[in-house]
């Protein structure tokens, strides 16, 4: 009861920041009942102990902070309401993990979030860094929080990086597209300095945000690995990273 009551005080607070933004909508269209009813299961369960404030509004999802058991957590909410979705079939319906997801809002949400879930693990398992993932459960996926003080790691697009600490960022990503090509099988599928957080601490970088990622069986994995190859070297080609994207791939592919 106590823990249902601050759910949902931290709930009206969450909306109270936002009366007066754009983002009330979309703030409004993340806590349906039953994502709310998801939330009070899990904290009966003892996962979450506390909701925080929100990170981030995104196209698709929602991420807030809480405190877990042991540690921090980051919540993310895809939003059952979200226009968006349609987007998610050419990820997914091809997908041989996915192949029996019928063709509805409802479900294509729910194998996404299921499909983060195991994207995280199969990545962790191939020792890239990555927020652990906890659970999902339906529309809801609970991972580790990455960040301090509340406060999220910034992502890679607003670290202010030397050029020789830039180098060492460049190689650590290459390292980690290595790893989720040869030991998780997996191409990330949207990555850019926009879903990579950097670890102020020792500047190694954090991958995020893997719902679209895709197994190397998929059709377009050849196609979404050329992208992800050329936003990097579009991002680092700042820093006097020459590489051409012919080197990155080969890097990424070598035994
Ligand atoms: P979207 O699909 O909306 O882009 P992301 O997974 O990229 O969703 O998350 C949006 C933002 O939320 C990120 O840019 C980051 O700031 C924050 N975030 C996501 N996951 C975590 C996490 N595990 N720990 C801390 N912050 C996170
Ligand atoms: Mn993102």
């Amino acid at each position: 009861e106590e823990k249902v009551k601050r759910i949902d005080s931290a709930t009206d607070k969450a909306r109270a920041r936002e009366k007066d933004s754009d983002r009330l909508k979309v703030e409004e269209n993340v806590f349906d009942v039953p994502t709310l009813k998801i939330l009070y299961t899990l904290s009966n369960k003892g996962i979450i102990k506390a909701m925080g404030g929100a990170i981030s509004t995104g196209k698709e999802a929602n991420v807030f902070y809480a405190e877990g058991d042991e540690k921090e957590l980051a919540i993310k909410i895809y939003r059952m309401a979200s226009s968006t979705f349609k987007a998610m079939d050419a990820y997914i319906m091809k997908d041989p993990r996915f192949t029996n997801i019928r063709n509805n809002r409802r479900d294509i949400i729910f194998a996404w979030t299921r499909k983060e879930l195991q994207n995280l693990k199969r990545a962790k398992s191939a020792g890239v860094r990555v927020p652990e993932p906890i659970v999902a459960e339906k529309n809801v996926l609970i991972m580790e929080f990455m960040g301090e003080e509340k406060k999220p790691y910034p992502l890679l697009k607003n670290t202010p990086l030397e050029d020789d600490e830039a180098k060492l960022v460049y190689n650590k990503i290459v390292e980690y597209m290595h790893l989720l090509y040869k030991e998780a099988n997996l191409v990330h599928a949207d990555l850019s300095e926009y879903n990579i957080l950097i670890d102020p601490a020792d500047k190694t970088p954090v991958f995020i945000d893997m719902g679209q990622s895709v197994t190397l069986e998929h059709p377009n994995a050849r196609e979404f690995l050329y992208r992800d190859v050329l936003n990097i070297l579009r991002f680092f080609g700042r820093y006097g990273i020459t590489d051409k994207p012919e080197e990155l791939l080969s890097k990424i592919q070598a035994e």
